[in-house]
């Protein structure tokens, strides 16, 4: 990904006070990951004919993640990755991040940590922080807000039968950290860096809608989860096999099925170049099922004969 075209975007002197403190200390910290922070909004261009794609996701502690399994660092990155992810689903490429965070006492000395994270997840992606909000509160939340351009976006809608259905990359890791975690033990090496560093897959995603990709969303939910959001978005009926999955190293194909938070892509397409991919990006592509004929929804199958439907995650379920 390219750094954005127009030369960046002076920052803006700012007033005194505390608040406008903390926000110097993160705008040094952010270097050239940051720019035109400081009047009341950013203005940002976009290639002409384009159009603008925007996205935000909050983080909750103690909801969407536990601060003990991982570093304040790490809990920013994730955090504007997960974020970035969604521009990646529509084939979007990113323009600017804006970072909101409310910060108990507890945490105001980590808050350049998570800042520090905040950039390194800009970095990988080629795009800059334009903006923001600091607040004091009770709970560690952070919002992310994010903005992409793209001429054509690829949706959760287009999907067709005929089509084949494909996921970028190596299923189970954050199930199996999450699971580890709640256990009382340090999950492995591998599971721990998919959930603390996932990287949003937004070269993929172009090459992706370069190459016929007909519908795309990223796995938040969980594979089978979000399948069903593309098949009920499409009108379509997916068939997954399960046995095709690619999982990382001793995570069964129905944990990696329901691991959530994965941020690689699901996409449908009428056929695409998976060795050309893999060998693009170093990611696998893999052909995991097929829209059919069928009433809307997802049927999942294990060696070819239908197996009881694995469940993924939902926001307001108890
Ligand atoms: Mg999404």
């Amino acid at each position: 990904v390219s750094k954005h075209d127009s030369p960046a975007t002076p920052h803006v002197q700012l007033g005194r006070g505390h608040e406008f403190d903390s926000i110097r200390d993160l705008v040094n910290r952010w270097g050239d990951a940051a720019t035109g922070i400081g009047d009341d909004a950013a203005t940002l261009d976009i290639p002409r004919g384009e159009r603008i794609v925007v996205s935000v996701d909050s983080q909750v502690a103690g909801r969407h993640f536990d601060p003990a399994w991982i570093q304040p660092r790490e809990i920013g990155y994730r955090a504007t990755a997960a974020a970035l992810s969604d521009l990646a689903a529509m084939a979007a490429l990113p323009l600017g991040v804006l970072f909101a965070i409310n910060v108990p006492d507890a945490w105001r000395d980590k808050l350049g940590d998570i800042a520090d994270g905040v950039a390194d997840a800009v970095r990988v992606v080629g795009a800059t922080i334009v903006g923001g909000n600091i607040a004091a509160a009770n709970e560690l939340s952070i919002t992310i807000t994010v903005l992409g351009h793209a001429f054509e976006s690829l949706t959760r809608g287009g999907a067709a039968v005929g089509d084949h259905v494909y996921v970028t990359g190596r299923l189970g890791g954050p199930g199996a950290a999450v699971a580890a975690w709640k256990a009382g033990v340090e999950p492995s090496e591998v599971a721990r860096a998919r959930f603390a560093h996932p990287v949003p897959r937004i070269r993929e995603a172009r090459w992706l809608a370069d190459h016929g990709a007909t519908a795309c969303i990223d796995i938040s939910d969980g594979l089978v989860a979000d399948a069903h959001h593309l098949a009920a978005a499409s009108g379509r009926l997916i068939e997954v096999h399960l046995d095709r999955l690619p999982v990382i190293a001793g995570v069964s194909a129905a944990d990696a099925a329901r691991s959530g938070e994965e941020y690689e892509l699901l996409v449908s397409a009428g056929g695409l170049d998976t060795a050309g991919f893999a060998s693009a990006f170093g990611v696998p592509l893999t052909e995991i099922g097929s829209i059919v004929a069928g009433h809307q929804g997802v049927t999942t199958l294990g060696g070819g004969v239908l197996v009881a439907a694995v469940g993924g995650h939902d926001h307001f379920s108890r």
